[in-house]
């Protein structure tokens, strides 16, 4: 792959085809601004083509065990883990991730898919009491039909397997639109479903932008829309798909996440925790923390402590091992989070470290025309309805806001966005802990730890603007099945 001659197709009915568009897009690696390679862009027609074909593969699917099912996913998986390394270096070229987390997202796709696959030889659905004695009564479950998956750029390999991995053992038949900053992923995966010898029509990606997932979400054939991305779209996905009677859109989005420290933290674990999650991927993570909640009896110890690596952090080549930080994803991106810096300027607050624009000395070698940013933090009232610190940046964007007085207090400011997505509490107080932990709006809470990671096995979901109620990972089945109550007079 990168192979510059070679126009990359999309994956439908078993076929590689170049669709019904003559027009094509680059993928672009952000921290050399070069091209990876050329795709097709697909058009609605080429998404009609692949949902007549998962329609078309549905009946044959559906008549295969959940065991049989699965063959195909531990194909992959033994796929996703031998080609760790090579798989992680891709991730990193076509998002801009360091490494280490461009391999973690090769991780936590096997982690998916072993999770998915395993999860076909548990019992499904409940045997549960009746009324009545002669009467069996039983939960069962089964598959909801075509789910249709749009996915974000920033987990490029483990988010589609999030969406896919449970949606196909269950049974459904699959049309993905990879995120066009992310075509190279896309194409690998489904290359893996290709060489897995998944049948003809239960797997279709279809490359593309724009009017490609608007023409997913809106058709009647797909009984599920799997989204994960910004809020924006999110909401106008789960509107759109909720005026569809007997379809349903399970949407995973965006967060204003917070970082409680309180006055009983070690402070140690409070700004590891602050820099891990503010910095990693460069802010771009759903869970990434732009608020940080700290109490006044540590607030200056603190903020001395977070001002110093924040000034100090560096950007790097992602594909080595050294780099903290990368670039962002792309130019209009960093448009995005330059106007939020300066947004945040206009609306007084006081500015700690502004590294928005780099010197040049600070931009690796070879690497000119990648999208760099540096952390930006500020102190702000934590009592003012700033935009700058209600709306999600995505970037290395961060407020400082003290507080005085008790936990609630601090859960008070904490729960005062729209977002309800991710948050940590850092204290040794349990009591304190245990407030947070009760009464933080929030989807992910992690205690003493940063507020970023996720493990397949727990619910993954945001509340309030940040889901709509179906969270994801291992709970997709939920959106992906329907259950029956079934009653049998014996
Ligand atoms: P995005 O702009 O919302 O795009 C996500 C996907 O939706 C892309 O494939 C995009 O395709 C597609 N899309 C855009 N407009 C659409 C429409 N009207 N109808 C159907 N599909 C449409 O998000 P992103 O920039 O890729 O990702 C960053 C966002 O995702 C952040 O807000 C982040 O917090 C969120 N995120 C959430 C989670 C979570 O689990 N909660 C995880 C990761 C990321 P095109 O743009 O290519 O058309």
């Amino acid at each position: 792959m990168a192979n510059h001659d070679e126009v990359y197709q999309h994956y439908i009915d078993g076929e590689w085809t170049d669709g019904t568009g003559e027009e094509t897009f680059e993928s672009e690696n952000p921290a050399t601004g070069k091209s990876l390679g050329e795709f097709r862009r697909g058009t609605p027609d080429d998404v009609d083509t692949a949902l007549a074909a998962a329609t078309e593969a549905e009946e044959e699917w559906q008549a295969l065990s959940h065991i049989d099912r699965a063959e195909y996913l531990w194909d992959i998986y033994h796929e996703l883990k031998e080609r760790h390394q090579e798989l992680g270096e891709v991730v990193t070229k076509e998002c801009g991730k360091e490494i280490s987390e461009g391999k973690a997202d090769v991780t936590e796709a096997w982690h998916m898919v072993e999770w998915a696959a395993g999860d076909a030889r548990h019992p499904k659905g409940d045997v549960v009491p009746s009324e009545i004695p002669a009467k069996d009564a039983y939960m069962r479950r089964k598959p909801r039909g075509v789910v249709g998956c749009v996915t974000p750029w920033n987990f490029p390999v483990a988010i589609p397997f999030w969406h896919m991995a449970v949606s196909l053992v269950e049974g459904n038949t699959v049309v993905w639109k990879p995120a066009e900053q992310t075509p190279w992923c896309g194409q690998i995966i489904a290359e893996m479903f290709e060489e897995a010898g998944i049948p003809d029509g239960v797997f279709n990606m279809v490359q593309g932008f724009g009017d490609t997932g608007e023409a997913i979400v809106d058709d009647d054939r797909v009984d599920t829309v799997l989204f994960t991305g910004s809020a924006e779209v999110g909401q106008e996905i789960a509107s759109k798909v909720g005026g569809q009677p007997g379809k349903l859109a399970a949407c995973e989005m965006g967060g204003k996440n917070n970082i409680v420290v309180t006055e009983e933290a070690d402070l140690d674990i409070a700004v590891h925790s602050a820099v891990m999650s503010s910095f990693k991927t460069t802010g771009q993570r759903c869970v990434s923390s732009e608020r940080l909640v700290v109490h006044e009896d540590v607030y200056d110890e603190f903020k001395e402590r977070f001002v110093e690596v924040a000034k100090d952090v560096s950007v790097g080549d992602p594909l080595e091992e050294e780099t903290f930080m990368g670039p962002l994803i792309e130019e209009g991106h960093k448009e995005k989070v330059t106007e939020y810096n300066e947004l945040a300027k206009r609306e007084d607050v006081n500015v700690l470290v502004d590294r928005t624009e780099l010197d040049d000395d600070e931009i690796p070698e070879g690497h000119e025309d990648g999208h760099w940013v540096g952390p930006f933090v500020y102190e702000a009232d934590a009592q003012e309805n700033l935009r700058c610190t209600h709306e999600e940046v995505f970037g290395p964007h961060v407020a400082l806001l003290k507080y005085s007085g008790d936990i609630e207090t601090a859960v008070d400011i904490h729960n005062d966005t729209d977002y309800g997505l991710a948050g940590a509490i850092i204290s040794e107080d349990y009591r304190q802990i245990n407030y947070f932990r009760d009464n933080a709006e929030i989807g992910l809470a992690y205690g003493n730890l940063p507020c970023i990671g996720a493990e397949v096995h727990l619910p993954f979901g945001g509340v309030k603007k940040s889901g709509n109620g179906y969270p994801s990972a291992r709970e997709v089945i939920e959106a992906v099945t329907e259950r029956t109550a079934w009653t049998l007079n014996n």
